[in-house]
């Protein structure tokens, strides 16, 4: 101790930069200081040498003064030496941290007398102690932060050292695992999860060469904590570096089996909707019911990714089901297999209640037994639905089989009754077009019966008009010949009654004769076929103007036409038309008057309206219907001669020549006959 004291004073000469003794004296309270104490207390020197005690005191620090003054107060001569640490401040508003030893002095009586220490000036000490402690303070927030996260994380995390052992690991990963943080800790990846071992070995050793981290890495496998389940991963496998050396593999597993199922059975589902779809649309516009079946079977198949899928369609009577359609069974039995309809089959058992079967193993199956079509097969799973048909019977069943083990879900149970539906409507609605087509074809054959014997009738009747009209002529000849010769060699000897008789009978054979040549034109338009081409209809006119009764034109009728187009007839024909109209057009006008006749045409695509107008006696509208048909005439023969087949002539001639035929009269002033043919393509030629 006492050496420790003459080192001190030895100091109070020398000092050293950054500290300083020093020497108190109660009687005088001057302080005594070392060299540099001035420099550390940032006062002048001569200041620092000899400075009151009581000065001093009040430069040290508010709230460390009492502590000093009892510590000092406290000394006694057994417990004489102090060590502490205050502040103090300098000029300039500096805070000096100053650590002071010292002791003090006591006389005989033990009353003490000063104090003779050693200051060191430690605020720079003291302010990198205070950073350190504050980023140690900082650091420890941080891993407790990151311990935090590491235990609640909803991801898997772990540290993995070049033996691939765990030396971290989260809650969430090891119960992922299957096992608790503390087996986990320093066993291996191979020791704990052997199933893993492979693939994260070959994975992870290569890190710890390339020092790159592997990223969004998919595993899959099984662990302790579910054994038997498949499980997918995604994992991220970052380096720990010390240096360029990797030391470790941080791990951030996230567990994705749940994603990946929910993924996949939302593609499967949007596969089986589009195959409804399309099956439906199909469905629609298929004509050959076995190809339907054919393409629906495949499509099921591919869609539920089974290897068979079949369609069993229930025979007449009800024993066996024909494998109508299918995919997958050995060659040669689609058309040809059956199986019986039974409630110890699936099918038959599926016929029976009316819904879904599902069946996981066949093998197992205690509702029915498989039948040979199954067991020959190797089939394991499969699920089946009825076809609904008529009411009286179902059409069959339709269903899907696996050879490995295959768990159905409700989505395969409902896609596989919206394809038996589609089925049950496309069968329903084949069979409808069938039977159509069969009355169809009924009916057809029953038209053109009842055609061919109307057709048959008709010619008979028209070749008897015709035979009869002909042969009537002759002997209608000879009775107006003779009625002739008759008059002329007897006609001296007859009084009056009896030349007037004689010239009735000229008369009504005439008349008659007329009748007949006017039926026979009438019967032969509807006997023969008719040609049409493009014909003036001016030139018709003329020539038919040109052929009319002498009588009538001895009336000296005015004829005025204006330009007209060609049209598609047959030229005779057209020509008998007109004569007909042009001639009714002279003969049905008041005896006093002489006949106009305006003639002229109206387009009206693609027909060309011919107008024959006239000023004679006109036809009442009730008439204008009833003066088409033959022998309907308005008026006695004495008044206005004919025989009523005129107009049916026009009638009959312009239908076979695809138009139409009219007319139009208010019953007093004229009338206006129309007829209608096809305007002819090039108009002016023949
Ligand atoms: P027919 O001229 O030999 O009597 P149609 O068949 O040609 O026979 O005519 C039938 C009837 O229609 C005529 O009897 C007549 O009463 C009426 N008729 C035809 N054409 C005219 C006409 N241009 N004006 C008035 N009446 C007509």
């Amino acid at each position: 101790m006492t050496k420790c004291w003459a080192i001190a004073r030895q100091d109070l000469s020398n000092g050293r930069e950054g500290m300083f003794t020093f020497e108190w004296e109660r009687s005088t309270d001057i302080i005594k200081r070392s060299a540099f104490g001035g420099p550390v207390l940032g006062v002048p020197e001569e200041v620092a040498a000899q400075e009151t005690g009581k000065a001093y005191f009040q430069r040290v620090h508010p709230d460390d003064r009492d502590r000093l003054l009892t510590l000092v107060h406290s000394l006694t001569p057994e417990h004489s030496t102090y060590r502490t640490i205050y502040r103090v401040f300098c000029p300039m508003g500096r805070v000096l941290t100053v650590e002071e030893s010292g002791r003090a002095r006591f006389d005989a009586q033990g009353q003490w007398v000063g104090l003779t220490g050693v200051a060191v000036d430690i605020t720079q000490r003291r302010r990198l102690e205070e950073e350190l402690e504050e980023s140690r303070a900082v650091l420890q927030r941080q891993l407790t932060e990151i311990e935090t996260i590491y235990r609640s994380a909803p991801i898997g995390l772990n540290v993995l050292d070049p033996d691939l052992r765990f030396v971290r690991i989260n809650e969430r990963l090891a119960e992922m695992n299957g096992f608790s943080v503390e087996e986990h800790l320093g066993r291996t990846v191979r020791e704990l999860l052997p199933d893993l071992a492979d693939p994260a070995e070959r994975l992870l050793l290569p890190i710890f060469e390339t020092g790159e981290p592997l990223l969004n890495v998919e595993i899959r496998g099984e662990t302790p904590a579910q054994p038997g389940v498949p499980r997918i991963w995604l994992e991220h496998f970052l380096p720990l570096k010390e240096g360029d050396r990797v030391v470790g593999i941080s791990t951030v597993c996230e567990e994705i089996t749940e994603r990946k199922r929910t993924e996949q059975m939302l593609a499967e589902r949007v596969a089986q909707q589009a195959a409804i779809a399309h099956l439906g649309q199909q469905a629609l516009v298929s004509d050959d019911l076995d190809q339907f079946l054919a393409r629906v079977t495949a499509q099921v198949a591919k869609v539920l990714k089974v290897e068979y899928c079949k369609v069993l369609e229930l025979l007449p009577d009800s024993k066996e089901l024909l494998l109508r359609s299918g995919v997958g069974w050995q060659l040669g039995l689609v058309g040809q297999a059956v199986v019986g309809s039974d409630r110890t089959s699936q099918a038959g058992y599926t016929l029976l209640s009316q819904e879904p079967v599902i069946v996981e193993n066949l093998a197992t199956e205690t509702r029915f037994s498989g039948p040979p079509l199954l067991t020959d097969h190797g089939v394991v799973s499969g699920m089946s639905t009825p076809i609904r048909g008529s009411e009286h019977q179902p059409f069959g069943v339709l269903g899907v089989h696996s050879r490995s083990q295959r768990r159905f879900t409700e989505n395969d149970v409902n896609f596989l009754l919206a394809i038996a539906n589609i089925l049950s409507a496309t069968i329903a609605r084949h069979r409808t077009e069938q039977e159509i087509r069969q009355v169809n074809a009924s009916l057809e054959r029953r038209v053109e019966e009842r055609t061919q014997q109307l057709v048959d009738a008709n010619q008979e009747l028209e070749a008897f008009a015709y035979s009869v009209s002909h042969d009537l002529r002759a002997p209608l000849r000879a009775i107006e010949g003779f009625a002739r010769i008759f008059q002329e060699d007897y006609g001296d000897r007859l009084d009056e009654t009896g030349k007037e008789y004689a010239q009735m009978l000229i008369n009504s054979a005439s008349r008659l004769d007329a009748l007949i040549q006017d039926l026979l034109a009438y019967s032969r338009l509807g006997r023969r076929d008719v040609q049409l081409v493009p014909v003036s209809v001016a030139a018709v006119i003329d020539s038919a103007i040109e052929t009319l009764d002498p009588a009538l034109r001895q009336r000296q009728p005015q004829v005025s036409v204006v330009p007209l187009p060609s049209v598609l007839a047959q030229r005779n024909v057209l020509q008998q038309v007109l004569t007909n109209l042009i001639a009714n057009a002279i003969k049905f006008v008041d005896p006093d008057q002489p006949p106009t006749i305006r003639i002229w045409a109206e387009e009206r695509d693609p027909f060309i309206r011919l107008w024959i107008e006239d000023n004679g006696i006109g036809i009442a509208p009730v008439y204008q219907e009833r003066i088409f048909r033959p022998f309907e005439r308005l008026h006695g023969v004495e008044a206005y001669p004919g025989t009523g087949i005129g107009l049916a002539i026009v009638q009959r001639g312009i239908e076979r020549m695809g138009g139409s035929v009219g007319v139009e009269s208010d019953g007093k002033s004229g009338s206006q006959f129309w007829i209608e043919l096809l305007k002819a393509p090039d108009p002016g030629t023949e």
